[in-house]
This record gives structure tokens, C-alpha cells and sequence, in this order.
């Protein structure tokens, strides 16, 4: 399965701070956005363009506009942190929503909620998940991705876990992660170390 770890000195900076137990919230907010904007401008790097034409001021000028259907599906409810970036560099996006939550005790991923686009075949199809711990609510998502016929699923995620990366080798061969970081391990409650601690909690201040 395709990994791709970002390595940038933006990123590396703003890990840093994400990382740290003392960032408070409204400054979590804004660098998971920075981390997730340098995430999307990575993992959007090959989507395919047509050639057009633009009229400047001053004359008529060849461009290029995107040419993909592309679909983004954050992972509820930690993966809402992720999707503004997602928006401000491709406003075209269409939007669906998984809610997959994981039981404390147990850290297996159980599905509530569901509402993604139709016929995914010809789209690029983006779930946004900023923490590949076990890889339990991932693969769910991208099986159920599957179920709606998407064929390019593209997974971002700000940390991922190694234990993550090897059950999605194994559940979801053919789709190509883009991690933000790549830590060490899960600890014995499924967090991932050094990690970030609750992404959702730290977002959402709860
Ligand atoms: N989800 C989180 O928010 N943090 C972890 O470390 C693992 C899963």
C-alpha cells in the first residue's frame, strides 16, 4: 500500500505545537488547518487537468483547470478539523460524512452515520481521519467507500501509527495514505505514541 509521510519544515514546525499539551484549543484549531492545507496540497499533486483558455486584461491565455471529480469524506467527528483546508484548496469538492466512534474500552470502530455522494467510480474520493491509530475506523470507512463504487480513495491523516499502516495493507491495499507524521506505536488503550493525545477532545474542547 502506498504511504507518503510528508516531510516539509512547515510541517515539522507545526507538528511541533500541535504535539505539545499545552497549545489551547483555538490554536489547535488553526494548526491542524495549516497541517491539513499542506496535507491536501501533497495528496492532490497528481489529479488530473484540461487544458483551457482564460481572458486576462490583456489577452487570451492558456490555463488549466482541474479536471477530477473529487470527493472529500472527514470521518466524524475528529476529521471536521481537517476539512476547511480540504475546501479552501479545492472549493469544488462535493461533501459526504462518515460517523464511525470507537468504544473506549474495546477501540473497535462502530458506524452511525452515513451520508457521502452516489457512484463514486470516476471520483477521487479523499477521507479525512487525522489519526490512523489502529486502522479499525479507516478500513471501515474505506470499505464502506468501496460499497459506493469509489475505486481511488486517498486517506489523510496527520499522525498515523504503524499499526494502522500494516492492517490497512492488509484490508485496503490499493489506497494511498498521506500522513502528516508517523509515530511510534499504540499504547495499551489504542493512543498513539508521543501522538497528539484526543484529537477530537483537543478540537472540540471537550
Ligand atoms: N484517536 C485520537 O484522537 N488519538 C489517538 O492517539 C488515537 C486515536
Amino acid at each position: 500500500m502506498p504511504l507518503k509521510v510528508l516531510s516539509h519544515p512547515l510541517v515539522d514546525d507545526a507538528m511541533a505545537a500541535l504535539r505539545d499539551k499545552a497549545t489551547p484549543c483555538p490554536e489547535f484549531r488553526a494548526l491542524a488547518r495549516r497541517v491539513s492545507v499542506l496535507l491536501v496540497a501533497e495528496a492532490t499533486r497528481d489529479l488530473p487537468t484540461a487544458e483551457s483558455f482564460v481572458e486576462t486584461p490583456l489577452e487570451r491565455a492558456p490555463a488549466r483547470r482541474l479536471s477530477a471529480r473529487v470527493v472529500a469524506v472527514p470521518v466524524l467527528r475528529a476529521g471536521l478539523g481537517m476539512l476547511d483546508a480540504f475546501l479552501e484548496l479545492v472549493p469544488s469538492a462535493e461533501v459526504g460524512y462518515f460517523g464511525l466512534e470507537r468504544n473506549e474500552e474495546t477501540a473497535v470502530a462502530r458506524r452511525y452515520y452515513e451520508k457521502v455522494p452516489k457512484d463514486l467510480g470516476g471520483a477521487v474520493t479523499f477521507l479525512l481521519d487525522p489519526m490512523l491509530a489502529t486502522g479499525g475506523s479507516a478500513a471501515m470507512a474505506i470499505e464502506g467507500l468501496r460499497g459506493l463504487g469509489a475505486r481511488h480513495v486517498r486517506l489523510l491523516s496527520i499522525v498515523a501509527a504503524p499499526e494502522g499502516i500494516a492492517l490497512l495493507e492488509k484490508q485496503a491495499p490499493d489506497a494511498i495514505v498521506y500522513a502528516a507524521a508517523l509515530d511510534r506505536g499504540l499504547n495499551n488503550r489504542k493512543y498513539i505514541l508521543p501522538g497528539l493525545g484526543d484529537f477530537g477532545d483537543r478540537l472540540f474542547k471537550t
